[in-house]
């Protein structure tokens, strides 16, 4: 199929939202920029629809979508029970880049839901994905517009290099802001549990929640065959197609570490990059880790182009955002940690 390609430019912005809403009421599949990742957005009405969105990722049926609305009574329209905590963390994070998974009253489709009870919803911040919900009138399932596996797209030409011919539309925006897909708590436990770090960290959660629990599939992999809360968490992700191993610990430097390996490329930080003689990325600066969440992922395409037979990649500390660039580079080593 031709793949539209929406301009967003002052000129076009509102024939374009205009357009990628048409499709969506169609029934078609629209990728649409967010503050966080590229989406890949369906009428989550829509079952037809969203399951053209898990065909053209080529997504596991049993991994559930996030729905996102532009207001709160999309809110009430989803989801069945809203707990206090929950209102509390919608009232401080929303709109922005924050997911809960709540009851489901039963309107989104089945498959959006992957036949769970409960369902994920998010008020994106940013104006273009907020434009097109409202003049869609619809919640929109966007998972990732990615192939899955790969690393989550941060610009629209991620989106084409993975999609490009197998969806209606992209919506050509410039790079998101974040560079990490959002936080994830459940709050249909007794306690509500952080399946999945993003932006909005577990200390600012912490001061909303005290008792809030991080899930155990954060940081370590699932055993195999184990029920795990977040069905996303189990399977490999974001990996670069060159074996990938995430490096930590302070024994010996990163630099001195990489450079007595042959035929490997680095990811690394601003502040070691001048002593590092193989080929390498800069993926940000570690006094600030939101430098790393905006860069990792375009960091992990671009690292295959370098030619290299390993990829090392400088693991950032795990607080703040950290956690989350964290969470994403132990799945694109699926698992594999050197500690120096
Ligand atoms: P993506 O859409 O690619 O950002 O992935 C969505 C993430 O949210 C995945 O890790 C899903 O497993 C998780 N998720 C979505 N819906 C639910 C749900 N109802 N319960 C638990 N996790 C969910
Ligand atoms: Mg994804």
């Amino acid at each position: 199929m031709l793949t539209e390609k929406l301009k967003t430019d002052e000129k076009n912005f509102k024939e374009s939202v205009k357009r990628a809403a048409e499709l969506l009421k169609r029934g078609g599949i629209v990728a649409i920029p967010t503050e966080t990742v590229y989406g890949l957005a369906a009428s989550a009405l829509d079952g037809n629809a969203v399951k053209k969105v898990f065909a053209a990722k080529g997504r596991p049926q049993d991994n559930p979508l996030i729905v996102h609305i532009a207001d709160i009574s999309g809110l009430y329209e989803i989801a069945a029970e809203i707990p206090e905590a929950a209102l509390e963390c919608a009232r401080r994070f929303w709109p922005g880049p924050f997911t809960m998974v709540l009851k489901s009253a039963g309107t989104v489709a089945e498959c959006v839901s992957a036949g769970l009870d409960t369902v994920a919803v998010r008020m994106p911040s940013d104006e273009t994905a907020r434009a097109i919900i409202r003049e869609s009138g619809l919640p929109l399932a966007a998972p990732s517009a990615n192939t899955s596996g790969r690393p989550s797209p941060t610009s629209a030409k991620y989106v084409a290099e993975d999609l490009d011919g197998k969806i209606d539309a992209i919506v050509m925006a410039g790079e998101c802001g974040v560079g990490v897909e959002s936080t994830v708590v459940t709050f249909v436990t007794d306690v509500p549990r952080l399946l999945r770090p993003g932006a909005v960290t577990a200390e600012q959660l912490r001061e909303i929640i005290p008792n809030i629990i991080i899930d155990k599939a954060v940081l370590s992999e699932p055993e195999k065959g184990a029920k795990v809360s977040s069905p996303g968490m189990k399977y490999k992700h974001y990996a670069p197609k060159t074996e990938t191993y995430l490096v930590e610990g302070m024994g010996e430097s990163f630099a001195d570490y990489v450079n007595s390996k042959p035929r490997c490329a680095a990811l690394c930080f601003e502040e070691e990059s001048e002593k590092i003689t193989v080929p390498k990325l800069v993926y940000g600066t570690k006094r600030d880790e939101k430098t790393l969440a905006h860069s990792v992922f375009s960091a992990l395409r671009e690292a295959d182009r370098l030619g290299a037979e390993v990829i090392y990649v400088h693991a950032p500390s795990r607080t703040g955002v950290g956690l989350a660039v964290y969470n994403r580079l132990i799945r694109a080593a699926a698992f594999r940690v050197i500690t120096l």
